[in-house]
């Protein structure tokens, strides 16, 4: 009988695929959604608790719709990048005015809201309507790329639109197959066909698709996907102000373009490239540096009699995935709270830092310092 390569791995799912994932077996599309968006870039470990938490406070879209963006994104804290958050709220609203609360029904509609793109609209197709639209995530690129031996940057549009074709070309043809063939090749991809150390390279081979597989039929497995050139990532530093008055602390509210956008955050003057001088705070200069920092077009009515004390804190470091800041931190205290009129600003309660969405270095560092 001829190969057929849904169907060979819809046979493997049935023995290897993975369970007791919370979002597993279900057609709401709502639920689809979320977990597709927290599961882009980040570790299913990392999303199980979080994704349950997030239906817990948000059960329906338009609970969602109608929450203040702050606590969408308290829920988020910690995830790390934010925009999808940030999407997935506004792309709630736009649903529920002008889809009157329904889901799109299809992979073109659902491409065309914020935040979803044409594999995430595949998959929430394939799991809810059971439409025979493909996925092409980074799991799914390398599986193609191995099956068919295209050894082409995944980067590179020509080598991604030969990929998208061949997800195509392999769809099941009975659409009741779409939930569990595309859970399969997710599947697969994160388990079986791996980055470092595919299941065929192991003493006893044993991956089904071995006899179809260009990769590992011409000995090149480890050779496809091209690897990536890393280049170095770039390095920041930037002062950060813990500014506080009792139990209470000054917090800024991120641009929402920003690294962090949308996230209540310390304070900071703006990121530099990376070299040996800072100037460090000390009561002295705090008067010059707070000034530049603070009076700008912050609206802080800064009375410097105020400030009691100034301490530097442990250089905080930070890498994100294509980049390093080191924050210097400069602990600010006051006998009276500075009076706040930018909207951005808000003093808030030591005790109330859980129910607000900080960066997680931050909210680290803030732990920290209250000990
Ligand atoms: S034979 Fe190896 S490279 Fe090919 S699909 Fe299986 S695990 Fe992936």
């Amino acid at each position: 009988m001829a190969f057929n390569f849904a169907n060979q791995l819809i046979t493997w799912h049935a023995e290897h695929g993975r369970t007791g994932m919370p979002w597993q077996n279900t057609r709401d599309p709502y639920a689809i959604w979320v977990s597709e968006i927290m599961l882009q870039q980040t570790q299913v470990s990392a999303v199980s608790e979080r994704y349950q938490r997030f239906l817990k406070r948000f059960p329906t879209l338009k609970s969602l719709a109608k929450a203040p963006i702050d606590d969408v994104m308290a829920l988020w804290s910690g995830l790390g990048y934010y925009s999808r958050a940030r999407n997935l709220h506004r792309c709630a609203q736009i649903i529920m005015v002008e889809y009157g609360g329904e889901f799109p029904r299809t992979r073109e509609a659902l491409e065309s809201l914020p935040g979803i793109g044409r594999s995430t609209a595949g998959a929430i197709a394939a799991f809810a309507y059971e439409e025979r639209s493909p996925i092409l995530d980074a799991n799914v690129k390398r599986v193609l790329s191995r099956f068919h031996g295209i050894e082409g940057d995944l980067q590179d549009q020509k080598t991604i639109k030969e990929l998208w074709l061949k997800a195509e070309a392999q769809l099941p043809s009975v659409t009741a197959k779409m939930p569990t063939y595309t859970q399969a090749l997710m599947d697969f991809g994160a388990t079986w066909c791996t980055p470092r150390q595919p299941k065929c390279l192991e003493a006893h081979a044993q991956c089904p698709m071995t006899r179809h597989c260009t990769a590992y039929k011409t000995k090149r497995v480890n050779e496809i996907p091209a690897k990536k050139k890393k280049s170095a990532s770039p390095s920041f530093q930037t002062s950060i102000f813990l500014i506080q008055c009792g139990e209470f602390i000054l917090l800024e509210r991120r641009a929402p373009k920003a690294i962090w956008g949308g996230l209540y955050s310390l304070i900071e003057l703006p990121w530099e490239a990376q070299s040996k001088d800072i100037t460090l705070m000390t009561v002295r200069n705090a008067r010059k540096i707070l000034s530049k920092t603070l009076l700008g077009d912050k609206a802080l009515e800064i009375d410097y009699k105020q400030i009691m004390s100034v301490q530097t804190g442990s250089v905080i470091q930070h890498i994100f995935s294509h980049r390093r800041l080191q924050m210097y931190p400069y602990l600010v205290s006051l006998n009276k709270k500075w009076h706040v009129s930018d909207p951005s600003l808000m003093w808030v309660k030591r005790k109330d830092l859980a129910e607000i969405g900080l960066p997680q270095p931050i909210r680290i560092f803030l732990e920290s310092s209250s000990r």
